[in-house]
């Protein structure tokens, strides 16, 4: 197996970075940057028959993913999570095809797994030793599991009203755990502090180009497991917007790459109505987002006041014809019920702001009762028993 990643670009300014240094953003704008493949050699020397025989993670698709050598691989048998038809839920809300894919079957119990599979990897290629993030709860307790796995040093710094069972999970770990008074936003400070200071990689969400690659896996998944097709629209419970941006990239790489054609999903962002900055950004028509004041929701996920990346989520929003909406803490407690009750699938607060989310879009006629309909349950209920 090999690698097609070539370069780092800035989504903003265009620059062009070696994929050999272990450049975080951009050195002229301060933007985002993302890693880039020669998609035209891949095209004609990589089919997507050739994942037929591969294991069921994430590492199948290691021709996209940025690490070079198959031996730095840090796996912990993250991706490929089932994607369930939810035929009783969707009778319930109205609509015909709906799916949820469930992510909460990855390592630690949420799809940080992916993110930090694939950071961890490429650092370990760089030969890095020490990391830091911000977390608000499960990308810090993916972090602990991967650098363990790794055998490198980790810290991390949660607010200090992060879930418990992720304060437990690093705490149990050698990586040290940084309880911060504020928000996400004041524990990035503190990790970026540290990391400035004593030289370490920092892995705050966007402001690195390789968790948004793990997280993109989630799009080529989508696609081989429902036969190369897409479903009509994507519903996403949006933080600093990772996952919803990579399975953005990864649908215009599968294009590019000749292995998905026709309509791509309608993007749906989902926040929360006590932390929505993206919402009031759509709603403005505006392409940045002001940060949140006194961001306040259960869903730790979606606890972001501000994002590095929200030019891009509100790009793939615009661009997919698709929309952003909030959701309250109340309607997500009420789905999660709903969603065990009906299916039998223990949803994250998360989870649940995605399936009253869809009920809302078919009622304001974003949706339709014949669409196929994908949500993302990006962790598990598990781990917020102190809300439920
Ligand atoms: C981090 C997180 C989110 C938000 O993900 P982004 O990709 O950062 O937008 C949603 N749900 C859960 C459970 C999370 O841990
Ligand atoms: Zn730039």
């Amino acid at each position: 197996m090999k690698s097609y990643f070539t370069h780092l670009e800035c989504t903003n300014c265009g620059n062009i970075y070696p994929s050999s240094k272990p450049i975080r953003i951009c050195l002229s704008c301060s933007k985002v940057i993302y890693a880039r493949y020669n998609l035209e050699q891949a095209k004609s020397e990589v089919s997507k028959s050739s994942f037929n025989n591969r294991l069921p993670n994430m590492w199948r698709y290691f021709e996209l993913l940025p690490v070079l050598d198959p031996n730095n691989i840090v796996s912990l048998g993250e991706g490929f999570t089932p994607i369930h038809k939810a035929e009783n839920l969707g009778a319930n809300l109205g609509l015909d095809n709906l799916l949820i894919k469930d992510e909460s079957f990855n390592p630690t119990d949420s799809f940080k797994a992916r993110g930090m599979s694939a950071a961890v990897s490429k650092v370990k290629e760089f030969n890095i030793k020490e990391l830091t993030v911000p977390s608000a709860g499960n990308a810090g307790g993916a972090l602990a599991a991967y650098a363990a796995k790794a055998g490198l040093q980790s810290h991390i710094f949660m607010p200090q009203d992060a879930p418990e069972a992720t304060q437990k999970e690093v705490a149990i770990t050698n990586s040290t755990l940084n309880l911060v008074d504020g928000f996400i936003n004041d524990a990035g400070m503190q990790s970026r502090e540290l990391a400035a200071k004593k030289g370490m990689f920092d892995l705050s969400t966007l402001q690195e180009p390789y968790r948004a690659e793990g997280k993109k896996t989630m799009g080529y998944e989508i696609a081989e497991q429902l036969n190369w097709n897409l479903p009509d629209a994507i519903i996403y419970p949006t933080g600093g917007g990772t996952g919803i941006v990579g399975i953005w990239k990864a649908i215009k790489e599968m294009e590019q790459l000749g292995w998905i054609s026709g309509n791509r999903p309608k993007m749906f962002c989902i926040q929360a109505e006590g932390c929505a900055p993206i919402v009031r950004a759509f709603n403005q028509k505006s392409r940045f987002a002001k940060a949140w004041e006194n961001p306040k929701t259960i869903a730790a996920g979606m606890r972001v006041p501000s994002a590095i990346g929200d030019y891009l989520i509100l790009d793939a929003v615009y661009e997919s014809g698709g929309s952003a909406i909030t959701v309250t803490d109340d309607e997500m407690i009420e789905s999660v019920k709903k969603t065990l009750s009906l299916e039998g699938v223990f949803l994250c607060p998360e989870g649940g702001a995605t399936v009253s989310a869809s009920k809302k879009l078919l009622d304001l006629g974003l949706l339709n009762k014949k669409d196929s309909v994908l949500l993302l349950n990006t962790g598990s209920g598990f781990k917020y028993m102190e809300v439920i």
